[in-house]
């Protein structure tokens, strides 16, 4: 039986047993529930990596530029050369790019313990919580629901995820009541208002995902039944975009108006993904669920470039080796992806996860975390190729970005990963739902249990868990199982244990001890893969376990935006090729300019475009072939990653 077949049984079980009466909210329990921030920690390559973001922007963004020293402190800014536009006010940009970083820093912060860190949030957090409980707004001057600008309430719904992730470590009630009086008359500012799914005044109605998790925390009921009473007003648009979405697939095509090619903003399209899922949770109505999924489904089969990322020119703009991905997406896509694993336990949407987390954004962040890209691309050749666009930022690495958004946002990527690592899983047990390094503390069925992740992932397919409970402790262990890999396997206490996959885990419920060990390896090969193009160009990409490989053009020196001349790098791939694998140590501080694992493979000279596009057709036979090596994305700042075809 497949998952769709599956969740509509289950969904359907689950609201006929409880149908909600119009109006009335539910609760239906999410497949996986994030822990209390801090329960996860990184350790191994991807605490090197977390420790480089606090040395790097994350730490000092505040020394970067005025706007993150000042947004959300009590002071009067505008949003100065960030490309605010005709009839923004200062609660704009100003704070939506503080609010980015603030959620960042302070995850990061409770996951390697930064002090200096956390004071600078806390900072932040006391002046809303001091403005608040003296019964002000939470911005100065401001009534931000009645800004009048035109996505006036998004900025809120930073801030607000933010404070919801202090307040899962600390517990702190001032937080919780503060966030109950901010949303107090949520409802009324938003009376009979429809906000588009993609365009940018759909970021008003984040605020709902925000309302839902304070909920979910220990607040009021009425802030989730507000959210809802707000969302329903969008269930019109939901419908009819589905609506178009289901014929589409009845003519054997995705109709494109679902996610609006030209239009679909897509920030805004990835935030909004998810809000109709968390919807789900609270009314029961499966459209909803399936909306979100559609989105998913379609951005997959009809967007998706090999890095894991849509195009995003700000607006979807199709697949091609110079199609770029604002940085901001790379965190927000993810975030979302993460949401649909919470509600379906669909392990798929965990894959997407990293497929972007392990590419697409270590391609866009410099190795040392100081620089970043505003706009990243599959293929980037020189200084032209891709070049700079009308909007946005630049494809340079800068240490940042006008606007600023990418600049505080990256500052979500790292923790927001790290923290969903491990999951509680509806039966009462735990999942590895990502993978990574990390040392996790938690408690399950009334027990205190440790569980010390170890691998290199996914540099090498190896996993290994020793579990530490307080006393012997009997709950159901959920592994996931990655979608490129067919025949894992499994062992505990070095004994092999037989293996079944559903849903895209294993599930293993026994009694555990201190001391038991899981080792889960996944199997795979190299795979070169095929795609076309927007403009009808065929193209080859080659991929091992998660990772995307890459053709790296070397930089003069260490200047990232300067590469050497006179490299050959046009190249054709056949899907039929070998491809050896070469493995080397990992090194004692983790940097994306290493590459512990290396892919050879036989190449064919190709003829690109004079403007360095793809061959328009596969090249016949393998012309004067030779063999070239190919490293992780991440690790290279100049590449080819979009190869053309030998047929
Ligand atoms: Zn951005």
């Amino acid at each position: 039986m497949n998952f769709r077949i599956l969740m509509t049984l289950s969904i359907t079980a689950l609201v006929s047993f409880a149908m909600p009466a119009p109006g009335a909210e539910t609760n239906i329990p999410p497949a996986f529930t994030p822990l209390r921030l801090g329960e996860v920690k990184p350790a191994g390559w991807l605490r090197d990596w977390c420790q480089d973001a606090a040395h790097g922007i994350t730490g000092h963004a505040d020394e970067l530029d005025p706007l993150f020293a000042r947004g959300w402190m009590d002071a009067d800014i505008k949003a100065t050369g960030t490309g605010a536009q005709a009839g923004d006010k200062m609660v704009g940009y100003a704070l939506e790019q503080a609010g980015y970083w603030v959620d960042g820093a302070v995850r990061l912060a409770h996951l390697i313990d930064d002090d200096a860190l956390l004071a600078k949030c806390r900072l932040r957090f006391e002046t809303v919580l001091n403005r608040v409980e003296a019964g002000n707004p939470p911005v100065p001057k401001t009534n931000l629901w009645l800004a009048g600008e035109k996505w006036g309430h998004w900025p809120m719904a930073i801030m607000g995820r933010a404070m919801l992730a202090e307040y899962s470590f600390t517990g702190d009630d001032r937080y919780m009541r503060a966030l109950e009086r901010i949303y107090a008359n949520y409802p009324q500012y938003n009376a009979g208002k429809k906000f588009s799914l993609i365009n940018h005044q759909g970021r008003q109605l984040m605020n709902i995902e925000v309302m839902c998790e304070a909920y979910r925390l220990g607040g009021d009921a009425r802030l989730r039944d507000d959210a809802m009473t707000v969302l329903r007003q969008q269930s019109d648009e939901i419908k009819t975009r589905l609506g178009w979405h289901e014929q589409g697939i009845a003519i054997g095509k995705t109709d494109v108006h679902f996610y609006s090619v030209p239009f679909g903003h897509a920030v805004t399209l990835n935030e909004s993904a998810k809000l109709p899922a968390i919807g789900y949770l609270y009314t029961g109505m499966v459209d909803w669920l399936r909306f979100s999924e559609a989105y998913f489904a379609d951005m997959e089969k009809n967007e998706m470039m090999p890095y894991g990322l849509t195009s995003a020119h700000e607006h979807l703009a199709g697949i091609g080796p110079f199609s770029c991905s604002e940085l901001c997406n790379a965190i927000d896509y993810s975030w979302s992806a993460i949401w649909l694993l919470r509600v379906t336990g669909n392990s798929t949407y965990a894959d997407r996860v990293e497929r972007a987390m392990f590419n697409a954004a270590p391609s866009g962040i410099a190795p040392d975390f100081k620089t970043h890209q505003y706009f990243l691309s599959p293929n980037r050749i020189d200084a032209q190729h891709p070049g700079r666009y009308k909007v946005g930022g630049s494809p340079s690495f800068e240490p940042k970005q006008f606007p600023l958004c990418c600049t505080g946002n990256l500052s979500r990527l790292l923790p927001d990963y790290v923290m969903h690592l491990w999951m509680a899983s509806r039966d009462g047990g735990l999942a590895a739902t990502l993978y990574g390094p990390s040392d996790t503390r938690t408690r399950v069925a009334g027990v205190n249990v440790v569980l010390a992740t170890r691998t290199e992932y996914p540099f090498r397919n190896d996993v290994a868990i020793r579990l530490s409970p307080d006393k012997p402790v009997r709950f159901p262990l959920h592994l996931r199982v990655p979608g490129w890999c067919s025949h894992p396997v499994l062992a505990i206490n070095d004994r092999p244990q037989p293996v079944t996959v559903e849903n895209g885990f294993i599930r293993v419920h026994r009694e555990w001890k201190a001391g038991d060990v899981v080792r889960l390896s996944f199997p795979n090969q190299p795979r070169i893969l095929t795609g076309v193009c927007a403009d009808g160009a065929p193209f080859t990409s080659v991929s091992y376990g998660p990772l995307l490989f890459a053709l790296p053009i070397p930089t003069v020196g260490n200047d990232l935006n300067q590469p050497q001349l006179g490299v050959s790098w046009q190249f054709a791939l056949s899907p039929a090729s070998a491809v050896e694998v070469q493995t080397q140590p990992m090194p004692k501080h983790w940097s994306w300019q290493a590459t512990p694992v290396r892919l050879n493979v036989s190449a064919g000279v190709a003829n690109f475009g004079n403007d360095l596009s793809l061959p328009p057709q596969p090249v016949v036979g393998m012309n004067k072939p030779i063999k070239v090596t190919l490293v992780p994305i991440g690790s290279t700042a100049f590449r080819v990653s979009m190869f053309g075809v030998v047929k």
